[in-house]
């Protein structure tokens, strides 16, 4: 007989599919509690080594179960900061002045850390790890739970406050089943890092971290459902029906279409060639983020290198379309080597196309060699800049594109002036390519990445609807393609309602194609329009999903 649940939490899926197992949290770094005065230094040394020990022994550990050589090294040198004679002298001589043991660690591995700043090259490059390695010694002296990913030793569902980039970049999909979150909205950098990765995420989700590590529970990347307190066979049979539903879909290939036959590209997002599995599910890229080759530089990426990496992408669909996005800078993709000064409200700032109006040569280069990769792999690949508000911008940018023979341009909508102008756009481009994510966080005024406002960043928002509705019908009355590749695309109901609304293509990552295929195959194409009207006529996002969930059950 299975247990009863115990709690049924809800959030909002944002990477589909169904996975079980325990939950592990992750914990936060620990709060340093008032100083207390020691009694016995001796017990108190042995209390502070036993923490750095511990804290020594728990990245060794880790470095040994990393899948990845890179994450191995890096946690074998933090490893081995931690075991440094030079830091446990610093502490010792600490506790011996009268620092309790949590002290003496935080401010000898401030210390350190001072040291190797000073020291430079690579030595100051490992400063930052010193930061973690506090924080797991303190979390040990103070008997907190380690902070970090967890490592129970079995795949696991892990539940967090929040997630940054840097952590869910590493998250391997054998062992974290699914992830949870308290906060986090659904179109952060996390949430398409989870899609990416395949596991099955549900965000700003209250009640998740109370629930006690061990916990078995299942969670719906899909309806955002999470139910804690299952029992185990329960959790086996939602982890083999999840295999079954995923076989299956692994299984189906071809083209995007409706079940009557309307053909509906399905293109991937990447941020580089890496990104396109082998075999690729996928009709061509709809969106090929070109600023992840500026991330993290202090210089901009010579002609060469650029050339070869778009000329890498182009060739791995060299007979299919390949949209390439020209730089997207700003906000949440800083890049150190543009000097762009700070600004009060970045996301409303000099960001995405806009940057060109203080340094048109980095654009101008780019598209320089995006021509002549398209020469060199004798290909034609589409352009379109992002963050362009006006048809004056459009324009422009179209202007300088063409003067390079790149012959189909177009830009991102993500900006409501875009939308509302979108047939004026249409009549200086070749095309438009909806960027949900930014286009919500500019309609709804909340930050993309604000936990607090996910309900308003919800791309089932009708309002959301109402402006794709309007840039489709644009290029249905111009003739020319409009595609979503924000990551609504990637919601496979949502995918049938974008469909009714006139969208040609979806884009999103490889991972979400079969899925997405999958729902338009079941659905025709007036069967979609229904789903379009539903959701246009809803009151909100919730009622929407209601409306074309009833809908496409029946
Ligand atoms: C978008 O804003 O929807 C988009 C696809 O661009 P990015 O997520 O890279 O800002
Ligand atoms: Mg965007």
């Amino acid at each position: 007989m299975p247990e009863p649940v115990l709690d049924a939490l809800r959030g909002l899926g944002i990477s589909p599919g169904r996975a079980a197992g325990r939950v592990h949290k992750m914990a936060g770094p620990p709060l340093l509690p008032a100083p207390v005065a020691v009694a016995d230094t001796g017990v108190e040394t042995a209390r502070a080594v036993r923490g750095l020990e511990s804290a020594a022994g728990e990245l060794t550990a880790r470095a040994e179960g990393a899948a990845e050589p890179a994450a191995r090294e890096i946690l074998e040198a933090q490893a081995m900061i931690a075991a440094d004679p030079l830091l446990r002298e610093s502490v010792e001589q600490r506790v011996a002045a009268g620092s309790d043991a949590a002290h003496a660690i935080d401010a000898a591995c401030a210390e350190h850390r001072e040291a190797l700043l000073a020291a430079g090259g690579y030595f100051a490059e490992r400063a930052s790890d010193l930061d973690d390695i506090k924080n797991r010694a303190v979390a040990a002296v103070l008997g907190l739970p380690m902070p970090g990913l967890p490592a129970p030793g079995h795949p696991f569902v892990l539940a967090a406050d929040d997630l940054a980039p840097a952590d869910t970049v590493n998250l391997d999909p054998g062992v974290v089943v699914a992830l949870v979150t308290e906060k986090g909205g659904p179109t952060s950098h996390t949430a398409i890092l989870a899609r990416a990765l395949g596991i099955p995420a549900v965000v700003a989700c209250p009640g998740v971290m109370s629930i006690a590590d061990g916990t078995w529970s299942s969670v719906d990347g899909g309806t955002g459902e999470v139910r804690a307190g299952i029992d185990e066979q329960t959790a086996a049979e939602v982890e083999r029906s999840a295999r079954a539903a995923r076989d299956r879909l692994a299984t189906a290939t071809g083209p995007g279409r409706t079940a009557d036959g309307h053909p509906v590209k399905l293109l991937l997002n990447i941020g580089s060639v890496a990104d396109i599995p082998a075999g690729s599910p996928a009709e061509g890229v709809g969106l090929f983020r070109s600023e992840f080759l500026f991330l993290d530089r202090r210089t901009a990426p010579t002609h060469q290198e650029q050339t070869g990496a778009y000329e890498a992408v182009l060739r791995a669909f060299p007979e299919a379309t390949v949209v390439i996005r020209t730089l997207d800078a700003g906000t949440d993709k800083p890049l150190p080597f543009l000097g762009l000064p700070e600004e009060l409200n970045p996301a409303l700032g000099v960001r995405g196309l806009r940057v060109s109006r203080r340094s048109p040569e980095v654009l101008d280069a780019q598209l320089d060699a995006l021509a002549e990769a398209a020469r060199a792999s004798g290909t034609s690949p589409w352009v379109m800049a992002p963050m362009v508000t006006t048809p004056g911008e459009a324009a422009d940018f179209a202007r300088r594109a063409r003067a390079r023979g790149l012959a189909d341009v177009g830009v991102m909508v993500e900006v409501p002036a875009a939308a509302l102008h979108a047939h004026r756009l249409l009549d200086e481009l070749d095309f438009l390519s909806i960027g949900t994510n930014d286009l919500s966080q500019y309609t709804f005024a909340s930050d993309r990445q604000h936990g607090e406002l996910a309900d308003l960043l919800d791309p089932w928002q009708p309002a959301l609807l109402q402006l794709i509705a309007q840039c489709a019908e644009a290029g249905r009355a111009a003739g020319k393609p409009v595609g979503v590749c924000g990551e609504a695309a990637a919601d496979p109901l949502l995918a049938t309602v974008l469909v009714g609304l006139g969208v040609t293509s979806l884009s999103m990552s490889a991972r979400s194609v079969p899925a997405v295929r999958d729902a338009l195959a079941r659905h025709t194409l007036d069967q979609c329009r229904e789903h379009a009207r539903l959701a246009l006529a809803a009151a909100d996002p919730g009622a929407a999903r209601a409306a074309v969930r009833e809908a496409a059950a029946a």
